[in-house]
């Protein structure tokens, strides 16, 4: 028995089975490179959905990592830590916002969101005690806790998880006269991927993200957007907001936001919105600890310093464009914004991702029928070379 097959052997054994992951255990890694216990090496397309957009193990996050490791790693939100205020610095300048809230999970940072749009509805817009309602679409992917799956319309999702949280209106994506039929006075806020991840790398129409924040501005609705997946240079942009020159209300962050070495997110938005807590309100004990601050400033100094965002840009548009010469009647369409690329086919991406893990790429499939292409934003032409030729390979 190979090192793989007990390892895999004992995570069913002993592991809940939330998960179907692809047969292979990641033991190393380095840049856009993995390797097995056996030392077979893969090139990762998937990026730990899109949390390691800086590679792995990106040399100077380790770095800040170790020293800050070496200094103090926790101190809870009950005492003030040397990291905290220059991670905010960082943030807002990068959101162009006020303040912000850290958390650690992307779900979290989801829940800070939808409490904050709830307390502001109340506090700031005088929407009655109870009556706040939240908007979003269809098939989105906000995370796995109570709430996220409450906005969820997916019954994969959901199914024995009831009750759910009341107050959610699910319009299509994409659709500015639903969301606009869909506003109340009592709507809190709009909650939206910009690029929706999970559901295949859907991009909404053109000029969607101005209409929302039209809309919003209009109503007095906030317009909130998770770019956990989308954002940090992703999309070939800062922000995927950024694609249409919007600026939400509020951005939340997560993923890439630790440089897949420590799980950290925010809530960024300004003084107006994020004013609503006061001491006790909310927190978590590990929101905001000195390790994840160090390591995330390192993170987000790397997408700057590599130019990342161009990175993803210029590789996106050439893949994209590569992709799509390859003639193959099970390919539907090829979409996507920089290194966030989905493969849409008329039939099952499992096998084909299998096929592809078979010739040394990892890659997800998403709905059932979307190869999501994201690899690490670092990979050099040759490595993307390298991984084209293998998507060729398997189409031919
Ligand atoms: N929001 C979006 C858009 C996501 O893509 C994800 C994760 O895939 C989440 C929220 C949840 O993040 P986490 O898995 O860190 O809770």
């Amino acid at each position: 028995m190979t090192q793989t097959t007990s390892i895999i052997e004992k995570t069913e054994q002993f592991g809940a089975k939330n998960y179907h992951p692809l047969p292979i255990v990641i033991s190393k890694a380095e840049g856009v490179w993995v390797e097995d216990p056996e030392g077979n090496r893969y090139i990762d397309m998937l990026s730990a959905y899109s949390a390691v957009n800086q590679g792995h193990r990106h040399p100077k996050i380790i770095q800040a990592l170790k020293d800050q490791a070496d200094r103090i790693t926790l101190t809870s939100r009950a005492f003030h830590n040397d990291q905290l205020a220059p991670f905010y610095e960082k943030v807002a300048g990068l959101t162009k916002k006020d303040m912000v809230l850290p958390m650690n999970t992307g779900a979290e940072a989801v829940e800070t969101a939808v409490k904050t749009a709830r307390r502001w509805a109340y506090d700031v817009k005088g929407v009655a005690d109870n009556q706040a309602e939240i908007i979003v679409c269809e098939d989105n992917f906000h995370g796995r806790t109570m709430t996220a799956v409450s906005l969820s319309s997916s019954n994969a999702y959901k199914r024995g998880f009831g009750p759910m949280l009341p107050g959610i209106k699910i319009i299509p994506y994409g659709d500015a006269k639903a969301l606009r039929e869909a506003i109340t006075p009592n709507t809190a806020a709009f909650l939206v991927e910009p690029i929706q991840g999970e559901a295949g790398i859907i991009i909404p129409p053109a000029g969607f993200l101005k209409e929302v924040r039209d809309i919003c501005t209009e109503n007095n609705v906030l317009f909130i957007a998770d770019e956990i997946q989308s954002g940090l240079a992703r999309s070939g942009k800062l922000f995927a907001c950024d694609w249409e020159e919007v600026e939400p209300d509020m951005y939340i962050l997560g993923k890439a936001l630790g440089g897949g070495v420590m799980p950290i997110s925010v809530v960024a938005a300004n003084r107006d919105v994020l004013g609503v807590f006061e001491p006790g309100s909310h927190g978590s004990t590990f929101g905001g600890n000195p390790l994840a601050c160090a390591t995330s400033i390192a993170a987000l100094e790397v997408i700057e310093e590599e130019q990342l965002v161009q990175r993803s840009h210029d590789l996106g548009e050439y893949l994209m464009g590569e992709l799509r010469k390859i003639p193959h009647a099970d390919i539907k369409e090829i979409r996507g914004r920089g290194l966030f690329i989905g493969i849409e086919l008329n039939v099952s991406a499992r096998p084909y991702c299998e096929r592809l893990k078979e010739l040394g790429l990892l890659c997800k499939e998403t709905h059932e029928n979307v190869i999501r292409l994201a690899p690490p934003l670092v990979i050099s032409q040759e490595d993307l070379d390298y991984a084209l030729s293998k998507i060729k390979e398997v189409f031919a």
